[in-house]
């Protein structure tokens, strides 16, 4: 029974925790998705950010020593280039993130991030400088307002105003009765999937980074929706460094570079007509999708 109830007791430690300010958003990740594998360096200084540039250079990692995710990546996201990953299931995409989030580190090769080496600088000046608006974001039993000011310990509530303005979901907050007052979470107002995500996004606004890492962050809502938080996010990432990791490719065909990965390597980069026209695994992704999404393509004779 002990053992039953440890994951539960883990989740209210964490959650009293960043109640308290002590820890952050990817603390709790790392507390709870993953081991702790990496440790700073003694006297690592902080990671110091002018022109936030991401390096990959011939990265070899796997989670098992007797199986390799990614086979010597390299890549490069310019300071201010809004760059996507593509690629089949199980590819390496999520991984990447979490390499530069520094969850683990790589067992070959340098990830660089304004020419610093990840793994020389400290964990926790690595991750104020990364904002993630993750798949399906967690809310916690809070009022709106909390839920949204964690991003940043000591955020004032001029920085959550400005935050859910700029994610455009102030003015659904300000129909609430109790506005950022409102409870949410399994015991208050239940939100749909397209406003918890602009939750995630105000959440990473709080906190503006100069890098974002948007995890197929458009994930099941309709396509209104959709349309909405995609040119939200578009305006947000301008004036920084963004890495989508995309699974349906309509979302990311503006993208300054699109990377395409394929079984932990690169297979393919370019913009959308350049990868088109190269008539290789994009653009078979790419017909395979546009003829999933037209009506009764896909669907059996009856
Ligand atoms: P998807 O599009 O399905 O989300 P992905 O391209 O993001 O896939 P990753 O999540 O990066 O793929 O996973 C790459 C490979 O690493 C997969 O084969 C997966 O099974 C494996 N993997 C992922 N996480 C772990 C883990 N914690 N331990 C062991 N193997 C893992």
């Amino acid at each position: 029974l002990t053992q039953l109830f440890r994951p539960l007791d883990m989740l209210g430690w964490v959650y009293r925790t960043i109640r308290q300010g002590l820890i952050d958003m990817a603390a709790m990740f790392q507390l709870m998705d993953t081991e702790v594998e990496v440790e700073d360096t003694p006297g690592a200084p902080a990671l110091v950010v002018r022109r936030p540039s991401l390096v990959f250079d011939n990265v070899v990692f796997g989670y098992d020593p007797d199986r390799t995710i990614l086979h010597g990546l390299s890549f490069e996201v310019p300071a201010g280039g809004q760059f996507a990953i593509v690629g089949p299931s199980g590819a390496g995409k999520s991984t990447i993130a979490r390499l530069l989030f520094r969850f683990y580190d790589p067992w070959q090769g340098r990830i660089l991030i304004d020419g610093q080496e990840i793994t020389g600088v400290t964990q926790e000046s690595l991750r104020a400088h990364i904002g993630i608006v993750p798949q399906d974001s967690v809310l916690f039993n809070d009022t709106i307002g909390y839920n949204i000011g964690y991003g940043r310990g000591g955020a004032s509530s001029d920085d959550v105003l400005a935050a859910s303005r700029d994610a455009a979901i102030l003015p659904f907050i300000e129909r609430l009765p109790k506005g950022f007052d409102t409870e949410v979470g399994e015991r208050g107002l239940k939100l749909s999937g397209g406003e918890k995500q602009r939750v995630a996004i105000a959440r990473t606004l709080v906190k503006n980074p100069p890098i974002l890492l948007l995890d197929e962050a458009t994930s099941a809502l309709d396509s209104r929706t959709e349309q909405d938080i995609l040119r939200t996010l578009k305006r947000v990432s301008e004036h920084r460094t963004s890495l989508s990791i995309a699974h349906r490719l309509s979302t990311i065909a503006d993208a300054d570079r699109i990377l395409v990965l394929d079984h932990g390597r690169l297979a393919e980069q370019g913009t959308h007509g350049q990868l088109l026209s190269a008539r290789g695994l994009y653009a078979e992704m790419w017909e395979r999708q546009q003829a999933e999404s037209t009506p009764g393509v896909s669907e059996p004779a009856q």
